[in-house]
């Protein structure tokens, strides 16, 4: 399949974007980079270019945080009613409702997802997650608070918008990741400059063109795409941004908390993941098998979430793993905008790689190649999904992030009933975890016993706008979602009336 081939399923809305995209979006303007350099956007479906796009650097984070410091400090946003701000929000949300269909196209197109999944997924939750954050708007409150010494003072806080936030996001639900960050922020009266994956640049600048279509103000919302090493790394480090708010892996989220320290900007981090699926012998295996299929391959498995390490009772080992064999083999593979596929290509070369390697290294180590590990076609980055059994605990593909269509399993016996909980909390990470079984009272225990930021019980992946979202350990700071994100926007001032 060509990139032709590829760009021929795209609908006459995305083709007509594609025509005119490409520049970054700062002050309510689209203007060139300041050095004029551009990057190439790939398609993964075929590996070849399909768009090329304004490459910001640090002279366009400047521009673009100075145009949010000015719209937070003394623009027209800062003296919006909660209740406008709410409406403006929610009409955001309507727009992207309205182009729903387009925007999954793209971002089915940039990176390699099904499109179906992207419509059903990535671009309905986030509309929706627009509107969950449109009420908040109108209810961000403080308290009053009686003094504990008694003094003649009435005092109470006042929660406030934290001011210019920088926004960084990665590849693999980079639209939604997107809407995670800027629905709070908006809802709670900050300001933004936005950097996305160089691999996936597209969807953010349809954001911004909806951004405007609502009616924001200028300078309220800006896209800078760029490099990480230059561009998100400015925009870290720039002394005027108030809070940086991070998606992405670990090991930058650490540069990150670097680069932040200069002003002690605020910082929320939402990183990689490692997260354990543990099957009791009295599962209900026809509804486990796709939910664990689904808990690894879903999104290629790159997904932060991803249920990658499979913990099994051995008397019910043979059927699970091969029940969930034959369910991701009959996976249609394919470009993501064919709307009949389920598993699409990888993001990039680099990624491709970087999960063929892990495969292989697996091998080494001792696991057994249950099923997949094959390339599927000779062009993109296609990988069949994969079962490695047989694992250990040392094993480098059960420690580390794959962040590809890669289970690693290992079957237990009774006499680890307990211990295999310790196994699956044994990481570094700990954003999710699932259990299944029928026993409720097991279900509860281990839930609590989990390390892990959400718990699946009977499910794997567990999101929804109201429900917090985030990570233990070093899985991350904070969490998004629900009022706790609307918490991660906005500082807290205590007022004293002396009487
Ligand atoms: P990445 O860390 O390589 O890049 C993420 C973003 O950071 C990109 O926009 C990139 O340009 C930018 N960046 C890179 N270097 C930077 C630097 N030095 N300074 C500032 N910005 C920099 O991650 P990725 O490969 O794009 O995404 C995959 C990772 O994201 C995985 O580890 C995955 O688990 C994680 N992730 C986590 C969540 C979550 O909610 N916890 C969600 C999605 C993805």
């Amino acid at each position: 399949m060509s990139v032709n081939d590829t760009l021929a399923l795209l609908g006459a809305d995305a083709t007509a974007f594609l025509a005119r995209a490409g520049k970054l979006y700062i002050n309510g303007a689209w203007v060139e980079a300041a050095s004029g350099r551009h990057f190439e956007v790939i398609d993964p479906a075929s590996g070849e270019v399909f768009a090329h796009v304004a490459e910001g650097g640090t002279a366009d984070i400047d521009l673009a945080v100075e145009a949010a410091r000015a719209a937070f400090d003394h623009g027209p946003w800062s003296s919006l009613s909660p209740m406008e701000r709410s409406k403006l929000v929610w009409r955001l949300g309507d727009l992207i409702e309205k182009h729903a269909d387009e925007i999954a196209q793209l971002e089915a197109l940039d990176n390699g997802k099904p499109v179906s999944d992207a419509r059903a997924g990535d671009v309905t939750f986030s509309y929706e997650l627009f509107r969950y954050m449109a009420g908040w708007a109108t209810k961000i409150t403080g308290e009053t608070i009686p003094l504990s010494s008694g003094a003649p003072v009435h005092a109470y806080t006042l929660r406030e918008p934290v001011g210019v936030c920088g926004q960084i996001v990665p590849w693999n639900f980079s639209f939604m990741m997107t809407c995670w960050k800027v629905a709070p922020a908006l809802a709670a009266g900050c300001t933004i400059v936005l950097k996305p994956a160089e691999q996936t640049p597209l969807t953010a600048l349809r954001l911004a063109e909806l951004v405007e279509e609502a009616g924001f103000p200028k300078g309220v919302f800006n896209v800078v795409n760029g490099p990480g090493e230059t561009a998100g790394a400015a925009l870290a480090a720039h002394p005027k941004v108030d809070k940086i708010a991070f998606t992405g892996s670990t090991e930058v989220g650490k540069l990150i908390l670097d680069a932040a320290k200069g002003n002690l900007k605020k910082v929320s981090l939402e990183l990689g993941g490692k997260s354990p699926m543990i099957v009791f012998e009295d599962a209900d295996l026809e509804a486990a098998i796709p939910a664990l299929a689904y808990g690894c391959f879903y999104n290629m498995g790159q997904t932060c979430t991803a249920g990658t390490r499979l913990y099994v009772h051995e008397r019910i080992a043979d059927r699970v793993l091969k029940g969930v064999a034959e369910f991701a083999s009959g996976m249609k593979i394919g470009a993501g905008l064919d709307p009949a596929t389920q598993i699409g290509p990888l993001v990039s070369a680099e990624q491709f790689e970087r999960v063929a390697a892990y495969v292989a290294e697996g091998q080494r180590e001792g696991a057994t190649l249950y099923c997949g590990g094959n390339r599927v076609g000779d062009k993109g980055y296609f990988l069949e999904p994969t079962i490695l059994s047989d694992t250990t605990a040392e094993m480098r593909v059960v420690r580390e992030e794959i962040f590809g269509p890669v289970l690693v399993a290992r079957s237990f016996g009774d006499d680890e009933l307990d211990s295999i909980v310790d196994e699956a909390n044994a990481s570094i990470y700990g954003l999710a975890a699932s259990v299944f079984t029928r026993d409720v009272s097991r279900a509860h225990k281990v839930a609590k016993r989990l390390k892990a930021g959400t718990i699946g019980v009977n499910t794997h992946h567990v999101i929804d706008p109201a429900l917090p979202f985030g990570g233990f350990r070093q899985s991350g700071w904070g969490r998004e979602q629900g009022y706790e994100a609307i918490l991660l926007y906005t500082e807290v001032k205590s007022v004293g009336i002396q009487l």
